[in-house]
């Protein structure tokens, strides 16, 4: 018998209207920064972005964007959180991995375009990002 090292790629998938929202959503918060959840589901290390949650009693500003993970209402299709980086770099700086929430952390950067988005395990570790804009192998 051959034991297969199966390596897992891990990959995040994104919807492209998710990631519309994302951006709609952070240009309107800019300066500060956004915080929204991640809705989604994860199977063979690859995770999968198809909705968007706003979190409880989130707090913002210019260098910070939380929330109380304690008042989180228990879905287990929440896998993550996307905030914005209005300024700088789209890296996750201490705070955000400390407060990393689920399986993954994006991170968008200003201006908020296609190419300003980026997803972060929690070590800080960039995993590579897909967006699906694919609406036309819908059929019927
Ligand atoms: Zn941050």
């Amino acid at each position: 018998m051959f034991f297969k090292n199966k390596k897992i790629e891990r990959k995040v998938l994104l919807e492209k209207t998710v990631l519309d929202s994302i951006v709609t959503f952070c240009k309107m918060k800019h300066p500060d920064e956004g915080i929204l959840i991640l809705k989604g589901k994860s199977k063979n290390g690859q995770i999968k972005i198809d909705g968007l949650a706003i979190p409880p009693f989130n707090f913002t500003g210019p260098t910070f964007a939380g929330f109380p993970h304690s008042f989180l209402p228990f879905d287990n299709s929440y896998i993550g959180i996307v905030h914005s980086h209005p300024s700088g770099s789209a890296e996750p700086s201490v705070t955000d991995l400390n407060n990393f929430f689920g399986l993954v952390s994006l991170i968008i950067k200003s201006p908020y375009d296609d190419d300003s988005i980026f997803a972060w395990d929690s070590g800080g570790n960039a995993i590579p990002l897909l967006i699906n804009d694919e609406h036309e192998t819908e059929k019927n």
